[in-house]
């Protein structure tokens, strides 16, 4: 089987230091999780940026692009900025959370569905998503797009196929996000076959579906993302001491199963993306 591409969500927008100390909250510290996680065997870092005093969630540029920029100087890994943009509200809102394209990361995440978590809405409307998808590929960024239940894969086919992703597109497959899909291996199959064949897949599993769900996808031949946007426990009441545990953890479990962890550029290869020789930044090769 291919090689398996292995994602580091180092903070996301949930998790507290009240609930994992080790949780990253300035640039520098999401910055240096992310390469701990490269030197594990990591080949994407899922950033989003965090107000380093108070690890409220953040949408600050200057955030976005100090994180990106540590990353870059220090390791070849390919950094996945998010869209998601859940602290935004407003009318910007929607042009606010495209912001991080023009800082030309390898790829960015793109949320093609709307979505109930318990405590709001996730909205993703049809019109964004086309504009957000078009920006990602006017810029060479990659999308990533995440989905969180089967109808989010119908909508993702409709985008790739009116020319709005290029080959081959690249899905998250989020399982276990409340209110999304419940993160069962019954699931994962039915969301897996929905996925054109040339589709590459990753999987993340949340709290403690991660494990479970990353091993499924290692047998199955998709990808797998692990961090604490996903999950603070390394096992049963142990915290991770750091995100890079957690893919210690997927790199012994995808050896075990016979599958080595994708450098960056054989991700980058996998992906269709390469380096702009002029400007080092990273662009979909179309
Ligand atoms: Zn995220």
């Amino acid at each position: 089987m291919d090689k398996v591409i292995i994602t580091a969500a180092v903070v996301g927008s949930r998790p507290t230091r009240a609930d994992n100390p080790a949780v990253p909250y300035s640039p520098a510290e999401i910055a240096s999780a992310a390469i701990e996680c490269a030197n594990a065997g990591a080949a994407i870092a899922h950033i989003h940026v965090r107000d380093p005093e108070t690890g409220e969630p953040s949408s600050r540029l200057d955030y976005f692009q100090e994180a990106l920029e540590r990353i870059r100087a220090q390791c070849d890994m390919l950094i996945n900025l998010t869209t998601s943009g859940l602290n935004l509200t407003g009318p910007e809102a929607g042009e606010q959370r495209l912001e991080v394209v023009g800082l030309r990361p390898d790829l960015c995440s793109l949320d093609v569905g709307s979505v109930n978590f318990p405590d709001r809405l996730f909205a993703n409307p049809p019109g964004w998503v086309d504009i957000a998808a078009r920006r990602m590929q006017a810029a060479g960024v990659k999308p990533e797009i995440e989905v969180f239940d089967t109808g989010h894969v119908s909508q993702a086919l409709d985008l790739v196929g009116r020319g709005f992703v290029d080959d081959p597109p690249y899905f998250q497959l989020c399982m276990g996000v409340r209110w999304g899909i419940p993160a069962t291996p019954e699931n994962l199959l039915f969301m897996r076959r929905q996925l054109p064949a040339d589709a590459l897949w990753s999987v993340l599993g949340v709290g403690r579906a991660q494990l479970p769900m990353i091993t499924m996808s290692l047998l199955l031949g998709g990808h797998v993302r692990v961090g604490f946007e996903d999950n603070l426990y390394l096992r049963k009441g142990v915290l991770a001491a750091s995100n890079a545990e957690f893919v210690e953890q997927a790199v012994r479990l995808a050896r075990e199963l016979g599958r080595e962890p994708a450098t960056p550029s054989e991700t980058r290869e996998m992906l269709g993306i390469r380096i702009d020789p002029i400007s080092g930044a990273a662009s979909a090769a179309g």
